[in-house]
């Protein structure tokens, strides 16, 4: 059976050669006669892997010894609570910009927990953050880079003047260079753009981290998970060494430098096509497209239920968009290869001449 063009929005596409380095590990690793996932996380062999992976991972995004590098469980979902309780006291103030659905979420979490203020409200677009609407005194302010059911992409961050930036990053992680040192804290979950789910790694200025007070948990606190290694339980250790694997890749393609250039050149493919075609229209604004998660509708239900069907057929895989949006979402993470993306295009091309 071949490999399809999987163009899934998360879990997304890994690289086969790593599935396949992962597959010749699973019965043996490093000649110790059992594999990864049946060893423990306090062993030697998982500890290094533990170690170099977290090393990759700061090399990657030239990560400063001022910040944590958690490799936490519970999804970014968990870090909608977290971000929060730790970053603000009951009663603090804290800044969000609504842009999206994952936004949206993090907005709802963070106004059961802390005063949230709304600093700005849109779909499809991300007004100029020099007009968002910013309050006092606020303990962070909090967006997310690439809102992956629209398809809707920060170009440029907001600053940092007033109050510590909090950002998702987690559908354009290592897609494109970051500036860490402009951050407060960074999130992202694996399963878009690093490996497989269950693992969200976390980059959290040290500055910004305190201990569990007596009413809080300590499962929910950065400082804990800090002080242990991100083993003060059971860590995802599967999901961890695929990242090690994985950062590892994202060395010898170039870095994220080059995963940029790359996303630059797929995204581009689609959205040219989308632009000169009768059939293809984005909701999105030009200016704020994203990347990697290239958004578009055709004319009607039944005849997008019968592209996905015709794409299926032609190996073209997991191209609905989410069910809150509806539509055709075509996800271009780092795994996605521009030889998948011609394919789409050269499909899209051929259904639009037999529909139009
Ligand atoms: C996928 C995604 C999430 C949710 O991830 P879970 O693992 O389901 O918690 C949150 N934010 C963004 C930007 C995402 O793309």
């Amino acid at each position: 059976m071949p490999r399809t063009y999987n163009f899934s929005a998360g879990p997304a596409a890994l690289p086969e050669s790593l599935l396949r380095q992962v597959q010749t590990q699973m019965l043996d690793y490093d000649d110790l006669g059992y594999s990864i996932v049946e060893m423990s996380h306090r062993s030697t062999p998982f500890m290094e892997i533990a170690e170099r992976s977290e090393e990759s991972l700061r090399r990657l995004l030239n990560i400063s010894n001022d910040y944590h590098v958690l490799f936490l469980q519970g999804g970014p979902t968990l870090q909608f609570a977290m971000v929060p309780l730790n970053l603000a006291e009951s009663g603090d103030t804290v800044e969000y910009a609504v842009t999206g659905y994952w936004s949206r979420k993090a907005h709802r979490e963070g106004s059961r927990l802390r005063n949230v203020h709304t600093a700005t409200e849109s779909n499809h677009t991300i007004p100029d953050p020099d007009t968002w609407v910013r309050v006092r005194n606020s303990r962070f302010l909090y967006f997310t880079t690439n809102e992956t059911i629209e398809g809707v992409q920060f170009s440029q961050y907001p600053s940092n003047r007033s109050a510590p930036l909090v950002c998702d990053a987690t559908s354009d992680f290592l897609t494109r260079p970051m500036v860490v040192d402009d951050f407060g804290l960074i999130f992202a979950g694996a399963q878009k753009n690093f490996g497989p789910a269950g693992l969200t790694v976390v980059i959290v200025r040290k500055d910004l981290c305190r201990t569990p007070r007596d009413n809080e948990a300590e499962y929910l606190n950065y400082a804990v998970h800090a002080e242990q290694n991100s083993m003060y339980n059971t860590p995802n250790t599967f999901a961890w060494y695929f990242a090690g694997l994985y950062f590892d890749w994202l060395h010898e393609q170039g870095g994220v430098e080059e995963m940029h250039r790359r996303c630059q050149a797929k995204s581009k493919v689609l959205y040219d096509l989308i632009d000169s075609s009768e059939l293809y229209k984005s909701r999105v604004d030009r200016a704020y497209r994203s990347l990697v998660n290239v958004t578009f509708t055709l004319p009607n239900e039944q005849l997008t239920q019968v592209f996905l069907r015709r794409a299926s057929q032609v190996n073209l895989k997991n191209l609905k968009g989410h069910r809150a949006v509806g539509g055709i979402r075509a996800s271009l993470y780092n795994a996605t290869t521009i030889e998948a993306v011609e394919a789409l295009a050269a499909f899209m091309r051929q259904f639009e001449a037999e529909n139009i």
